[in-house]
């Protein structure tokens, strides 16, 4: 087998890993600020990640602009960002987020955006969660895709080269810690890319991928957690993972919030209706239903949807391990009024959904934990390093207003790519040294190869992975199942280093990709060990309560040497930010 080596060189002021809206539209900052810019996406553009895929009755991107109710202002989106995350969030950086996001949607706007419109020409702003007023924005159902095309289509303007089916794995560095470059391989031709650039955008989207089942594309498996963990960047508020109920079969359609308005049936495999096992007797089945919105949430008494969801696919799952569902014909006319888009979906997939039953289970759909950025630039710790969109850490917390996440990509999409234009253009000369710089990320993966002549197959060990995750790590945890999903990861690992799989030059990035899947999962299974509390999106079975004496805080998982580290962090209030004069 020979080794690997680099095919191509290529050299840029700015890389922006990932292809979803803040990679797209941080690409597009840095190109209008004059910079030479190329994008890697790990498959292909406009077809990967949660931007181009998302699908829910009510995507829409968060703005305060009061269209529909005047009183909403940044200053109000600000502090009901805050009081969804108060405690474990950056007011700076959402006091960043509330207040450029106006300008965010004029610049879609100006772009070609049609947003949907009322009649006196204002723009349709629905309510979302969290929300003091209709916030959110939306077009035509898909609001994310259309986002993603417009940006698509002024970045090809600039002609910025699109490296598709390339998934960067590695960051180079230099002796002061900064950028220097990185190492990314072609995945249909595994050719491997050195891209020698001062500045590096992480954009890679989010980890949903590590569980069995999940919205978005395959390729989405947290590599950019990884890679800024390598370099030292803190992770934060990794436990929250936003998860709720999905059509499984024949594809992964998320049943959203409306959905559950129409009441659907939930039985289990032996046919027999599972709800009311589950709901205590002081709550009733109507409030269940009206209270249920996608991601899970011990808030709510929709609390006992999603876990009686995990508990009978544990004990009666259905043939792809999940439960039953089927609509009555009763709430036809509500099924019409609040989900005609999943109706329609669903039927373009075979299912009827009057006439057909069809399998449920938990997906994984949105991270709120990432890579800690440290100022409103999207800078990490590592110069040079930015973060943006889903990969970034600290502007979401244990919840988040619905709506924010798509504008976060816009808003640190762009500050981002202006921050790493003007810093690469600040540079004189390239520092890379070929031979030197590059060596220990060919070394990683020439060991890999080396020692991997084992015979244990990488594809089943990164399935059993995600089996473990969604079995231990789901919705309803104790320190039971997260010790044996820890078990698992150690398990693993312990079998990559020690050469057991059988690697070779052809599936070497895939063994990179268990490596990134092990570390990312393991991030969040030890800080949902270490929260011994239940709090929104985490529930603890063995800690069932809020706990606001002791647990106000993020846990924050760094790398010390070769150990995962784990401590807690409190963050700045607003009054010490307006002290120091931040905010
Ligand atoms: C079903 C669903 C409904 C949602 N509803 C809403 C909503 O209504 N409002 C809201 O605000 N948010 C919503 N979200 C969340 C929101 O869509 C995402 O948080 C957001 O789109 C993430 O954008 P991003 O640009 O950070 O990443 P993504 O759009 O996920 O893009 C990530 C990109 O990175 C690439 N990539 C990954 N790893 C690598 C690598 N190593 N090298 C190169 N490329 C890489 C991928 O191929 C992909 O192109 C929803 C999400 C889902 C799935």
């Amino acid at each position: 087998m020979s080794k690997l080596s680099v095919s191509q060189i290529i050299e840029t002021d700015v890389l922006v890993v990932g292809g979803g809206g803040a990679a797209t539209r941080a690409a597009l900052s840095a190109a209008q600020m004059g910079a030479s810019v190329r994008m890697a996406v790990k498959s292909k553009w406009l077809r990967s990640g949660s931007t181009a895929t998302a699908f829910s009755e009510l995507l829409a991107i968060a703005a305060a602009i009061g269209h529909e109710d005047e009183r909403d202002e940044p200053e109000v989106h600000y502090e009901d960002t805050l009081d969804a995350g108060r405690g474990f969030i950056d007011p700076e950086l959402v006091w960043t987020l509330a207040s450029e996001m106006p300008d965010r949607i004029q610049d879609l706007i100006n772009m070609g955006l049609n947003f949907d419109k009322q009649e006196n020409g204002k723009l349709v702003q629905g309510m979302s969660d969290f929300a003091t007023y209709p916030r959110t924005c939306r077009v035509n159902g898909v609001t994310a895709r259309h986002i993603l095309t417009t940006l698509s289509k002024q970045l090809k303007k600039y002609q910025t080269p699109v490296d598709e089916y390339t998934m960067i794995y590695k960051i180079l560095t230099g002796k002061e810690g900064e950028v220097l470059g990185a190492l990314g391989v072609h995945k249909q031709t595994n050719e491997i890319v050195l891209y020698k650039t001062p500045t590096i955008i992480l954009a890679c989207g989010g980890a949903h991928h590590i569980y069995k089942y999940a919205v978005g594309t395959p390729d989405m498996t947290g590599n950019g957690y990884a890679m800024a963990y390598e370099l030292g960047v803190p992770l934060v508020n990794m436990e929250f993972v936003q998860i709720g109920p999905a059509a499984i079969q024949p594809s992964i359609t998320l049943l959203s919030g409306p959905v559950w308005k129409a009441k659907p049936i939930l039985t289990n495999n032996k046919g027999k209706q599972i709800l009311e096992n589950y709901i205590p007797k002081n709550i009733s089945l109507e409030e269940v239903y009206r209270s249920k919105v996608f991601p899970f949430t011990i808030s709510s008494p929709a609390f006992y949807l999603d876990t009686a969801i995990q508990r009978e696919l544990e004990t009666n799952p259905s043939r792809n391990g999940g439960v039953w569902c089927t609509m009555s014909e009763e709430t036809k006319e509500i099924v019409e009024e609040k989900m005609p888009k999943t109706k329609g979906i669903l039927k373009s997939k075979g299912i009827n959904i009057f006439e057909d039953k069809f399998e449920v289970a938990l997906v994984a759909q949105c991270m709120n934990g990432g890579a800690l950025i440290e100022t409103p630039n999207g800078e990490t710790k590592v110069k040079g390093l930015y973060a943006a969109g889903e990969t970034a850490g600290g502007v979401r917390g244990p919840d988040r207003p619905g709506g924010n996440s798509l504008a976060e990509g816009q808003v640190f999409g762009n500050r981002t790519g202006k921050a790493a234009a003007s810093y690469a253009k600040s540079l004189t000369e390239s520092v890379f040294n070929e031979e030197q710089d590059l060596q220990e990320g060919l070394d990683e993966l020439n060991k890999l190869i080396k020692n991997g002549n084992g015979e244990k197959d990488l594809d089943n060990a990164i399935q059993s992975l995600k089996e473990s995750m969604y079995r231990n790590c789901l919705v309803m945890r104790n320190k039971e199942r997260l010790d044996e999903v820890l078990k698992k990861i150690d398990s693993l690992h312990y079998e990559l280093e020690t050469g057991e799989f059988n690697i070779t030059n052809e599936n070497v990035f895939d063994a990179i990709d268990l490596k990134h899947m092990l570390l990312v999962s393991r991030s969040i299974v030890l800080s949902a060990l270490t929260r011994k509390e239940s709090r929104s999106c985490h529930y603890r079975e063995d800690f069932p309560n809020k706990d606001n004496v002791k647990w106000v805080k993020s846990v924050v998982i760094s790398k010390q040497g070769e150990t995962m580290d784990v401590h807690t962090r409190k963050w700045p209030s607003h009054r010490e930010l307006e002290k120091k004069g931040t905010i």
